[in-house]
């Protein structure tokens, strides 16, 4: 029994920077380890989850320091590494490390006093299966329906609350969410399959030559079902066994209870889980080629850019690469950059690798996302190959062989909002460096800082410029807008030529999609008489008219009001809807063609859990025509049936206020294009546009990537921006416009003494106002060594900034390498 307490600092999930020195009691000291969770009072009475950074024995000096209340969990919630990646982005992105520990770690392993606790309806624990602490709570809850811990704590008198619910969570009868909707029951199916330790048809006989007549026939049936695939971890269903096979569930049951056969549970939405496994494809020999050259210059290199067109097959370099990892005993880390890609992708990666592919993204519960962070971290099985958004890169690694990161361009890596606002790509290389593990970013369109990066000899590049098989390209026809306008050949933001063409691929029974980068249904209501556009309450930007609920909304902080007719400022009614949104062009289109069945993507139908994939289903399954969409459709997916694209508008993307404006363009363009003409058909592209000669669109006509990354380079070279230097933006909020102004100019006198870093502004920016603050901009120039240093100097400026009284109450945030 050691004799004296020792000291932890502890990252709790607070925006404030730094950790916080608590003292761990002399009754806990042996158990104490660094990345455990440990339960800490803060601030008036709330409650934390926190994790232990780093423990001493030394006791800080002239203050008064709190005990923890608990250690929640005798293994540690984080490893080393990840700690150290915490850190590193915390130190890279300039935010407190509280803020990384709540991106990265599900609520359900990191409860607080606001959590929510939900009881488990389906099960009735017995007596004996809860302590007294855990029914009091477990009472309440089923009186309640569902309670906060602070309330539970309240109500119980419980002092170690969080770890009474905990306990109750771990036993399967009370779930933690953060919202309130999350359905306490996942919804998957029960599969089963034959255990690892039938290896062979050989293994099989002998083990049924031991069972019972009833069991060794079940066994045989099973196996026979799963036919070839049945000693490669091939699944079916446990209700369809139980149909298909001459069996009882008692008999299954006994055949589960000896481990013959593995009871699990799969997404029910993800019908290819249970056909099995197929062989890898071959490559064909661009794809041979490219793959070589891939390990050749892993040889030397940490990072490696696959540069492939669209269909060129790099999903299936993927493939070929994370066999090989498996193979070598390590794991693969595959990341997408949104939600709605994963169905297809997993689709393909359970076909070849079956069950050892997990997936984690944010419309997973919190209870699934805990389950799978547990079993990477100390389960018995953990999955070899872990498929997911932004923010797996923050799950726990272990054996890590391989990052891959497809569609590298996309900025959904990139967090906006809240801190810390980390680039997944970018922590790939970091993660990867920790495991001496290897990075391939693919993308059709790299985003200009990887393709400088491979430019520069940093990372790897090979290029793959044939598209499998007989595809070709798609031919792109560019439409001008002004002059079928002039020729009165436009109806509404139709031209002529894209209609015929959707009507003629319809008849062929060919599919359309048709890119619009807004949703909404129009972008804004004007009155007619005075030209007044109803704006939002608390931010400087018009309110989008949403006609599905007749509201206008706003597309920054969601107010909302009722759509009216009646102008607001001279009362007339004359309110008319100008521009076109997704949601319009979907209602005008279904009068220009009732026949055909249309569906839109975009953030609004895709809201929940699988509403995306049930869309991203239907068309592929060729029970929708014309796929309207906003940039979601542009995202690497892969049908085989679509022979028209249409982009209504490429004027609005050309125009938009920033310096990435031209980039992302083309990445757009390109991308969408490429939806068109797969397998054997060749498609057609139609860009809508009053700017036909614009370079832009030019070099998307002409698939020259290397004209796009030579022009925007140079202007990016002449006025030293990214990816020559780096940014970040500063940016000031405050709720009085006079205080923001000055703030902002205080601040940037302060930052200009900073060595290393070159200020811009400050300036207004062109949403000068959200959510009722108003907002001040400074761009910080970094040149690209030594850029840890400037920040520290930065953030030195920032904290002095802060001290005075007259800014106290003035927000800041810093945007590192801003997208
Ligand atoms: P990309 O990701 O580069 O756009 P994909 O990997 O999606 O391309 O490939 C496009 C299509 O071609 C897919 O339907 C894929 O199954 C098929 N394909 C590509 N390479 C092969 C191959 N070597 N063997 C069989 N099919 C392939
Ligand atoms: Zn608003």
């Amino acid at each position: 029994m050691p004799n004296r307490a020792i000291f932890a600092q502890i990252i709790i999930p607070v925006p404030v920077p730094g950790t916080f020195t608590y003292e761990i009691p002399i009754s806990m000291v042996e158990r104490a380890r660094v990345g455990q969770s440990v339960i800490v009072p803060f601030g008036e009475k709330k409650l934390y989850t926190g994790i232990i950074a780093s423990l001493t024995e030394t006791p800080p000096e002239g203050f008064k320091i709190k005990s923890i209340l608990d250690i929640a969990d005798d293994r540690p919630t984080i490893t080393p590494k990840q700690l150290e990646l915490w850190q590193w982005t915390a130190a890279y992105y300039m935010c407190p490390i509280g803020d990384v520990y709540k991106a990265a770690v599900p609520v359900g392993l990191r409860p607080d006093s606001q959590s929510k606790v939900l009881p488990v309806r389906e099960k009735e624990p017995s007596a004996d299966q809860l302590g007294s602490d855990e029914s009091a709570v477990f009472a309440v809850l089923t009186r309640d329906e569902e309670a906060t811990i602070e309330q539970l704590a309240k109500i119980t008198k419980l002092k170690n609350i969080i770890a009474v619910v905990k306990r109750l969570v771990d036993k399967g009868f009370a779930l933690i969410t953060e919202e309130v909707r999350e359905s306490a029951k996942p919804r998957r199916t029960k599969v089963v399959r034959l255990s690892d330790r039938l290896a062979d048809a050989d293994m099989l006989n002998r083990t049924i030559a031991l069972l019972t007549v009833k069991q060794g026939q079940a066994l045989r049936w099973i196996a026979d079902f799963l036919g070839a695939d049945a000693f490669r971890g091939k699944t079916v269903q446990m209700k369809i066994a139980l149909e298909k096979v001459p069996t009882t569930p008692t008999v299954m049951k006994s055949l589960i209870d000896k481990g013959l056969i593995i009871e699990d549970t799969e997404d029910t939405l993800l019908p290819d889980t249970s056909c099995g496994i197929q062989g890898i494809n071959e490559l064909n020999q661009y794809q041979q080629q490219a793959l070589d050259e891939i390990h050749k210059q892993f040889e030397t290199l940490q990072t490696v850019l696959l540069h492939g067109i669209t269909g060129s097959g790099k999903t299936e370099i993927y493939i070929h690469l994370i066999d090989e990892t498996l193979r070598a005993g390590k794991r693969v880390l595959y990341l997408l950059p949104e939600i709605a890609l994963t169905t297809q992708i997993v689709q393909r990666l359970k076909r070849n690798f079956g069950n050892k592919v997990g997936v984690y993204h944010s419309k997973y519960s919190s209870t699934e996302r805990v389950a799978l962070w547990r079993n990477q971290l100390y389960g018995e099985h953990p999955y070899p190959i872990v498929l997911g958004v932004r923010s797996s890169i923050f799950l726990p690694m272990d054996n890590l062989g391989l990052v891959i990161v497809d569609e590298e361009h996309e900025n959904s890596y990139k967090q906006f909002d809240p801190a810390p606002r980390y680039n997944a790509r970018d922590l790939a290389v970091v993660l990867a460096m920790q495991h001496k593990a290897k990075v391939l970013l693919g993308s059709a369109t790299p985003s200009l800082e990887s393709y400088f990066n491979a430019k520069q000899g940093r990372y790897g590049l090979v290029e793959l410029t044939h598209r499998h098989g007989a595809a070709v390209l798609p031919e792109i026809e560019i439409v001008d807008t002004k002059l079928e306008r002039r020729k009165k050949l436009m109806k509404q933001c139709f031209s002529q030529t894209l209609l015929s063409s959707i009507d003629n691929a319809l008849s062929k029974d060919e599919q359309v999609i048709l890119f619009q980068n807004r949703r909404g249904y129009s972008p804004f209501l004007e009155c007619t008489e005075c030209g007044y556009v109803p704006k939002c309450k608390h931010c400087d930007v018009s309110l989008t008219y949403h006609k599905g609920i007749e509201r206008l909304v706003c597309h920054y902080c969601g107010y909302s009001v009722a759509a009216v007719t009646t102008c607001d400022h001279c009362h007339q009614s004359t309110m008319r809807l100008a521009g076109f949104g997704t949601e319009r062009i979907e209602d005008e289109l279904k009068q220009i063609f009732p026949q055909a069945n249309i569906a839109r993507l975009d953030t609004d139908t895709t809201r929940t859990k699988h509403g995306g994939e049930n869309i991203i289903r239907d068309f592929q399954e060729r029970r929708i025509n014309i796929l309207i969409g906003t940039q979601m459709v542009s995202k690497g997916l892969d049908f085989g049936h679509v022979s028209i694209v249409g982009i209504l508008n490429a004027d609005n993307m050309l125009s938009f206020p920033d310096f990435r404006a031209y980039e992302r363009s083309f990445q757009l363009m390109a991308q969408v294009s490429g939806r068109a003409g797969r397998k054997d058909k060749t498609g057609k592209v139609i860009i809508q546009t009053s700017n036909p000669e614009n370079s832009i669109i030019r070099q998307v006509v002409a698939n020259d990537y290397q004209a796009m990354y030579d022009t925007q380079m140079a202007e990016r070279t002449q006025f030293f921006y990214p990816p020559v230097c780096r940014f970040i933006y500063i940016t000031l909020k405050h709720r009085d416009r006079q205080t923001v102004e000055d703030g902002a100019r205080e601040l940037f006198g302060l930052v200009s003494k900073v060595g290393g870093i070159t200020p811009l502004g400050p300036t207004t920016p062109a949403i000068n106002r959200i959510q009722n603050l108003y907002l001040m901009n400074i761009t910080i120039k970094l040149s690209k060594a030594d850029t840890m240093q400037s920040k520290l100097g930065l953030q030195q400026a920032i904290d002095f900034f802060l001290q005075l009284p007259k800014y106290k109450n003035v927000m800041i945030m810093a945007n590192v390498d801003p997208m």
